[in-house]
């Protein structure tokens, strides 16, 4: 199978000027190291009808393409139920009854460190999970045997971040994304992950589970945020930031790829023509500021 990389938005709303950016990357990323690039629509939770295609669009119309046909995860329950299956076998799961809140309230076990699952249904006898079967379905966690794990990024150098019990299934038979994704980006020959940071710290889970399952780890790059006015993380409330709106406020897609690839150091225009200049290395390291709708004509 020949390397890929790939973007894998979930459709839970249109696509924001951030998200275009990471796919943006992605798209420069894999075209520059000669990878396929690949979408897929994590598609598990967290689905608005109509997204979908919204984002299809949006991505179309700051011109990223793709190849092949689109793969969404609801399509692939039995890739993921044959890795649980496997784990299962080798021991390494175990079921969960936990609430949210029981897992909030819990005392953390001496050492695990803060957010880490603190291990409650970890050792529960046979009779103790029947009990606990009766009151509530159970989720599936890994049984998973460091507590952390190191990663290598691309920008971010070597990356060191908790492993715990984290859940593989839901309690509701949904299957978690730290599990799909790892799955899929392995079935499709994804051998390049380029993502937003904030999901870096997933990434030691993902590898850890890879390498449980005998799947390639990919590289990883973790490519830094959009962010609003305030210094946070750019959401759909700052006002004109998806295509949609941005078109009403009278700013054309072919705007916005333009000024996204000049946040980046890139020359205005098709993202082919960025990428005959596009060097990972030169790529600025810190987060961008959205200036906001109609403010950056200022600014060009
Ligand atoms: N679907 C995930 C999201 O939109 C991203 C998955 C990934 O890139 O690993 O947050």
């Amino acid at each position: 199978m020949t390397s890929a990389g790939r973007f894998a938005p979930s459709p839970s709303g249109e696509l924001h000027v951030g998200n275009l950016r990471t796919a943006m990357l992605a798209w420069l990323f894999a075209r520059s190291t000669d990878r396929r690039f690949l979408l897929r629509v994590d598609d598990l939770d967290r689905v608005r009808p109509g997204a979908e295609a919204e984002q299809l669009r949006d991505l179309a119309a700051v011109g990223v393409t793709w190849d092949g046909a689109v793969v969404r995860q609801t399509d692939r329950g039995p890739l993921y139920a044959e890795a649980t299956e496997r784990l299962t076998a080798a021991g390494l799961t175990y079921e969960c009854f936990c609430t949210r809140r029981e897992i909030q309230e819990a005392p953390s076990a001496p050492h695990s460190p803060q957010g880490a699952y603190p291990g409650t249904c970890r050792n529960l006898s046979a009779a103790e999970r029947g009990a606990k079967r009766a009151v509530r379905p159970a989720a599936i966690r890994l049984r998973a045997e460091i507590a952390e794990a190191t990663v290598l990024d691309v920008l971010h150098g070597s990356y060191t971040g908790v492993v715990d019990d984290f859940v593989i299934r839901r309690n509701d038979g949904v299957t978690a994304y730290n599990l799909a994704v790892v799955v899929d980006d392995a079935a499709q020959g994804i051998d390049q992950v380029v993502r937003g940071d904030d999901l870096l710290p997933s990434t030691p889970r993902q590898a850890y589970l890879a390498s449980l399952l005998s799947m390639p780890v990919p590289e990883y790059v973790h490519v830094p945020l959009v962010l609003n006015a305030h210094g946070v993380r750019l959401a759909k409330r700052n006002g004109a930031v998806t295509l949609g709106d941005l078109a009403i406020a009278g700013v054309a897609a072919a705007e916005v790829r333009d000024l996204l690839l000049a946040s980046l150091g890139l020359p205005a225009g098709t993202l082919e023509r960025a990428l005959a200049v596009f060097d990972a290395a030169a790529l600025p390291r810190g987060p961008w500021e959205w200036p906001g709708a109609g403010r950056h004509n200022a600014r060009s």
